[in-house]
């Protein structure tokens, strides 16, 4: 962990100041007047739970009881909002109190929250409490970085539900924490729970018994339904468990749901309220804060973890960006006004759309886009009237306000943005939640500043509601229909990468590489060049038997990324294929060097150093291999080759023998074959001395 420093001049720079001061008044009073011992606490982030549904903010009735009585017996923020429609990114927002500007999570594919960055979670564990966190959902995957400091992690999702493997119900998610709490007696420290309940994305598909009428609205109420019964069965283990201190649970979203507001469905694309405002609800069993508490204001996901610190009595997060909520959760008084930034670069990111850049004030909330929009949130909280075209003085005002802001508070030194090893099997679970996308690199931060360019993503929305079918249809391997439903988009010119490259990876599954080559290079000639596309079109070549054409187009992928693993790998397999040892050994070096651990890498670098005839350096590749993946049957065969060939006879025999074990017979029918006859030769042979 690495502190930082960076945030200086500009309006939020001083706010955060403020924001500081104020907490460390709070603190001092609360712990002169309560000696108690460190509450309990319970972070609740339910995925995708927009504002306007929960009954304590005037949704309908009967949805969120339990939630709606937390309100009631505690304190309701009226203003709540994220920082980022996106569900890691936003999580990592909350965990670190810190704009996506600083801790540099931009998207769900494609990114790791830096182990240099402190969190919630760490500040906690040094304060001696124990921590743990429940997630709901493979996008929070410990492999993104958000377990830092929880001594468990439960990301283990369940086989059965709507996509297997990538996602589990709430009551999964309860039962894990219930075990975790365990007997009262057990536990002498306090603890912090993280809780996320990812039911409420899409799709929704509630239990039966929570279902009332069919429809995308009345299902996605049925998984609040559904979502806020989980929630009172995890206050109620909570609560059971803890009578020697008091507990306080915090009850927020990550981010909205757009429900057909301004043409969009879900979340990602658009910044409207309907997927920034969310939901947040503070509540204490011993009632400190008082019941029926109304903060009127802004209150922001980034404050949650200051907010949660000083509550705890632990140490604050030095860089925070948020700022404490404890003195008006207190008193309920107005939070101070302030200005505050948001973002998606969704449609930049992943369609060469135009980035998304929010500047809120009290009154006016600025959308820095190619083409931008401003509204009155006072007399058009719905955001139905762009007065931009109207309001030239307070879009050039707003604009400067905003970039000054987005220069404060990046923080260009210290962490630079970390990808994440975006293998096949990690894209695929994420594909299976719906996250789509995830290839084009993240912006530096000498480029937060850059002029807006390609269209604006609210003119493009409905194009993107087609993209999805197209999507949705592609992963079904419904190929030709996939093509058909992208055929009008075609006509005006607008197919993104993004669809192609679902598009073309259908046609690959189907068999059918050279409709996968053509769709693929259509989308490179647009200019859309990324990585992952570059990926599918080399591979599409390579299934082809069009060796050199893949090479080329591994090439081009590893100029746009050249710590790729996956990129790296492919094109020493390539180099392989064509023969060339010298130059596949270099670039699966490379591979193993840029993230140090990846089986297949060492695999390959294994076979080149064979060809070439460093046995030592192949045995030790193949090692490695199995260090990170024991059960990789290609570099089993492999190792027990080189070990029979260099006459370590007793190593290969217990190779060939593993080999056998796990390989699976359809696949490795040959080496299944020779395995057996090498087992024969060896054992006939004299025992190794
Ligand atoms: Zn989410």
């Amino acid at each position: 962990m690495r502190l930082w420093r960076g945030i200086g001049s500009g309006t939020a720079g001083a706010a955060w100041l403020i924001g500081l001061g104020l907490s460390g008044c709070g603190w001092l009073g609360v712990a002169e007047r309560n000696p108690k011992p460190p509450p309990n606490l319970l972070m609740i982030t339910i995925d995708t739970l927009r504002w306007d549904q929960v009954g304590c903010y005037g949704g309908p009735p009967g949805l969120t009881p339990h939630l709606d009585r937390l309100a009631a017996d505690g304190v309701r923020f009226e203003s709540a909002f994220a920082q980022i429609p996106l569900t890691l990114p936003s999580h990592a927002s909350i965990l670190t109190g810190l704009y996506p500007l600083a801790h540099r999570v931009r998207d769900n594919i494609g990114f790791v929250l830096s182990r240099e960055l402190p969190t919630l979670a760490e500040q906690l564990q040094a304060a001696g409490y124990r921590t743990g966190a429940f997630v709901g959902a493979f996008v929070l995957d410990r492999r993104f970085g958000l377990d830092q400091g929880f001594e468990t992690y439960s990301d283990r999702m369940s086989e059965t539900d709507a996509a297997p493997g990538s996602e589990r119900r709430g009551a999964a998610v309860v039962k894990d924490f219930r075990d975790w709490l365990g007997p009262a007696s057990a536990r002498p420290r306090p603890w912090f729970a993280w809780l996320h309940f990812y039911d409420p994305h899409a799709p929704y598909d509630p239990p039966p018994e929570y279902r009332r009428g069919s429809g995308k609205r009345p299902l996605y109420q049925g998984e609040l339904r559904y979502t806020d019964a989980a929630l009172g069965q995890a206050l109620a283990a909570a609560q059971g468990a803890a009578r020697e201190r008091a507990l306080i649970a915090v009850v927020t979203a990550d981010h909205g749901e757009s429900l057909g507001d301004h043409g969009e469905e879900s979340h990602c694309l658009l910044v409207y309220d309907a997927t920034l405002r969310v939901p947040l609800v503070i509540w204490a069993s011993d009632q400190r804060f008082g019941r029926a508490v109304r903060v009127p204001g802004h209150a922001l996901l980034i404050d949650l973890a200051p907010t949660i610190l000083e509550l705890a009595g632990a140490a604050a997060l030095p860089a925070a960006q948020g700022r404490s909520l404890v003195a008006a959760l207190a008193q309920g008084t107005r939070l101070p006004p302030r200005a505050s930034y948001a973002e998606s670069l969704y449609g930049q990111l992943n369609l060469g759309w135009s980035e998304l850049r929010v500047l809120r004030g009290p009154r006016w909330k600025y959308i820095r886009s190619s083409e931008p929009e401003l509204y009155d949130l006072v007399n058009d909280p719905a955001e139905r009237v762009n007065l931009a075209p109207l309001r030239r003085d307070e879009v050039e005002r707003r604009e400067a306000e905003l970039l000054e802001l987005i220069r404060s508070q990046t923080v260009s030194s210290a962490v630079a943005p970390e990808r994440a090893a975006l293998d096949q099997e990690t894209r695929e679970r994420l594909a299976s939640l719906g996250y789509l996308g995830g290839a084009a690199p993240a912006p530096q931060a000498d480029q937060e500043l850059r002029a807006p360019i390609g269209p604006a993503p609210a003119a493009r929305v409905a194009d993107w509601v087609r993209i999805q079918a197209v999507v949705e249809l592609a992963q079904a391997g419904r190929c030709s229909e996939a093509d058909a439903e992208l055929e009008p988009l075609q006509q005006g010119g607008a197919v993104p990468a993004l669809a192609d490259r679902y598009l073309g990876e259908c046609y690959r599954r189907s068999a059918r590489p050279a409709r996968a080559v053509e769709v693929l290079e259509r989308a490179l000639r647009r200019g859309a060049a990324d990585v992952a596309l570059l990926l599918q079109l080399g591979s599409a070549y390579h299934e082809q038997d069009q060796e050199a054409e893949a090479l080329a187009r591994f090439q081009r992928a590893l100029e746009l990324d050249p710590e790729s693993v996956e990129v790296l790998n492919n094109l020493g397999n390539s180099y392989m294929v064509l023969g060339d040892w010298r130059r596949a050994r270099a670039t699966f070096e490379r591979a193993v060097a840029a993230r140090g651990g990846h089986s297949s890498a060492w695999n390959g670098l294994g076979v080149a150093c064979f060809r070439l005839g460093d046995h030592q350096r192949a045995v030790e590749s193949f090692g490695r291999a199995l260090e990170l993946d024991p059960e990789q049957p290609d570099a089993l065969y492999n190792l027990a080759n080189v070990l029979e060939l260099v006459g370590r006879r007793a190593d290969a025999v217990e190779s060939y023998r593993r080999f056998l074990t796990l390989a699976p017979a359809d696949a490795y029918a040959q080496q299944i074959e020779r395995s057996r006859r090498a087992l024969e030769r060896l054992e006939k042979a004299a025992p190794e001395r």
